[in-house]
C-alpha cells in the first residue's frame, strides 16, 4: 500500500478530529444550539442534556464522578485554573508550591507567575531518565507546602511520572496533587482514585476531539478540593469557570473519552506495536542513535531520538515530507535546545539533533516503514558529509582533541 504524503507524526502537538468525535460535535452547531444555561425551553434543556452525557463520558474514563469535572478552553485554562485556584484559594495555609523542572510552560509560567505573588516554587530537577525522584519530592515539602504540581507523562519525551507514589506521598501530608494529565488521558489509565489525584487537566484535541476545549476534574471527596475562579461572571460549572459553555466541544470531548476508553486496551497495544516497529528499524540501521528519556516508563506512541553527527536543520528540511517535532526550539534568532532535554542532561549537540515521533491512532505501518527509510536515508547521508562522524568511526575520541583557534 502507498502512503499518502506528507505524513503526520506529531500527535503529542495535536490529533485530527477522530470522525466518529465530529459527526457527534455536528447537530449541536446548528438544529441543537441551544445554550446549556438557558432554563426556560428544550434548546436549552437538549443541550444541558448533551453537555452532562459529556461529563459522565470524561468523568468515566478517569474513574471520576460526572459532578466533579468542569469544562474549560483547553488544557491551558485547565493548568492555570488547578493552580492559581488552589494557590489562592490556600494561601491562608502556605505559599510553597512544588513542581519540576520538565512541566509543559501552561505549568511552569504559571508557577512564574505565582511567584511574583508572594508564593514560593520549588522546580525539582529530573533523573537522566526523565522522572521526578520521590526522594528529591519528599526532601522538598515544607510545613508552608500547599501543593504539588506535577505531569503524569511529557509531552517532548512521553515519559510517564510515578503519579500514584506521589499522590501517596502528598495525601499522608495533607497537600493536594494537580496533575497535568494531557498526554496521558486517553492513552494509558488514569484513575484518579487509586493515583490519589485531587485535580486533573485533559484536553480534547490531544484525543482525537477539536482544539480549544478541555475540562478539570475537580475533587469532591476526602478531600473536597474547593479552588478560586480565575474567570468571573455568570457562575457556570459552580462557580469554577463562568462563560457560556462551548456545546460543540464539550460533546466532542466527551465522544472523544468514550472512544478511547473503550479502543484504549487495542489501541496502546497499536501504538506500542508501530513505536517498537519503529524503533527497531532506526537502531537496525542507523549506529550513534540514542533514546531520549526512559524506554520502560514511556507512552506507547513516543519515541525521541538523538542523531548524532547530523545537523538538526538539515535533517529536518531533509524529511519535509514527515511531520514530527525536533529538540530546538526557534527563540528569536537563536536556536535553543529544548529546555526538557536540557534537565535530562542531554548535551546541546545531541538536543539539536533530536526528533519526536508521536504516532496516533491513524498511522498504520506503511507510514512507520516510509519513516524508517527515510530518516535512515537522510541521516546517512548527512553523515557523509561529516568530517566528524567519518572521525569517529576512524576511532579517534573527538571530546579529547585539541581545536585550533585561529
Ligand atoms: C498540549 C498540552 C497542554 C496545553 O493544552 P491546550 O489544550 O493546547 O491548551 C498542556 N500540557 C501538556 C502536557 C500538553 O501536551
Amino acid at each position: 500500500m502507498a502512503v499518502t504524503l506528507p505524513i503526520y507524526m506529531d500527535n503529542h502537538a495535536t490529533t485530527p478530529v477522530d470522525p466518529r468525535v465530529l459527526e457527534a460535535m455536528l447537530p449541536y452547531f446548528t438544529g441543537k444550539f441551544g445554550n446549556a444555561a438557558s432554563r426556560n425551553h428544550s434548546f436549552g434543556w437538549s443541550a444541558e442534556e448533551a453537555v452532562e452525557n459529556a461529563r459522565q463520558q470524561v468523568a468515566s474514563l478517569i474513574n471520576a464522578t460526572s459532578k466533579e469535572i468542569i469544562f474549560t478552553s483547553g488544557a491551558t485554562e485547565s493548568d492555570n485554573l488547578m493552580i492559581k485556584g488552589i494557590a489562592e484559594m490556600f494561601r491562608e495555609k502556605g505559599n510553597h508550591i512544588i513542581t519540576q523542572a520538565i512541566e509543559h510552560k501552561a505549568v511552569l509560567d504559571t508557577c512564574k507567575n505565582l511567584e511574583k505573588h508572594g508564593f514560593e516554587v520549588t522546580y525539582l530537577p529530573v533523573q537522566r531518565d526523565g522522572r521526578v525522584s520521590l526522594e528529591d519530592l519528599k526532601a522538598a515539602i515544607k510545613p508552608t507546602t500547599i501543593l504539588i504540581t506535577i505531569m503524569y507523562a511529557n509531552n517532548e519525551i512521553g515519559v510517564i511520572n510515578p503519579i500514584a507514589e506521589i499522590g501517596k506521598i502528598a495525601k499522608e501530608r495533607g497537600i493536594f496533587l494537580a496533575v497535568d494529565g494531557v498526554q496521558a488521558v486517553g492513552k494509558i489509565p488514569v484513575d484518579v482514585q487509586k493515583d490519589n489525584i485531587d485535580v486533573l487537566a485533559i484536553s480534547a484535541h490531544k484525543i482525537y476531539g477539536p482544539k480549544g476545549v478541555g475540562a478539570l476534574y475537580v475533587r469532591r471527596r476526602n478531600p473536597r478540593v474547593q479552588l478560586s475562579a480565575i474567570i468571573d461572571g455568570g457562575g457556570h460549572e459552580r462557580g469554577m469557570r463562568s462563560g457560556t459553555l462551548n456545546v460543540p466541544g464539550i460533546v466532542g470531548l466527551g465522544k472523544a473519552c468514550e472512544i478511547a476508553q473503550k479502543g484504549m486496551p487495542e489501541e496502546s497495544v497499536k501504538m506500542l506495536g508501530l513505536r517498537e516497529r519503529l524503533r527497531k528499524g532506526l537502531e537496525a540501521k542507523l549506529d550513534e542513535v540514542f533514546i531520549n528519556g526512559s524506554m520502560e516508563h514511556r507512552l506507547p506512541n513516543n519515541l525521541n531520538m538523538s542523531f548524532a553527527y547530523v545537523e538538526g536543520e538539515s535533517l529536518l528540511m531533509g524529511i519535509n515530507d514527515i511531520a514530527v517535532s525536533s529538540g530546538s526550539a526557534c527563540t528569536s534568532a537563536t536556536l535553543e535546545p529544548s529546555y526538557v532535554l536540557k534537565a535530562l542532561g542531554v548535551g546541546e549537540d545531541l538536543a539539536h539533533t533530536s526528533i519526536r515521533f508521536g504516532l496516533g491512532r491513524f498511522n498504520t505501518q506503511e507510514e512507520v516503514d516510509y519513516v524508517i527509510d527515510k530518516m535512515v536515508q537522510v541521516v546517512t547521508k548527512l553523515r557523509e558529509l561529516s568530517p566528524l562522524y567519518e572521525m569517529a568511526k576512524e576511532g579517534i575520541d573527538i571530546s579529547k582533541m585539541k581545536w585550533q583557534t585561529a
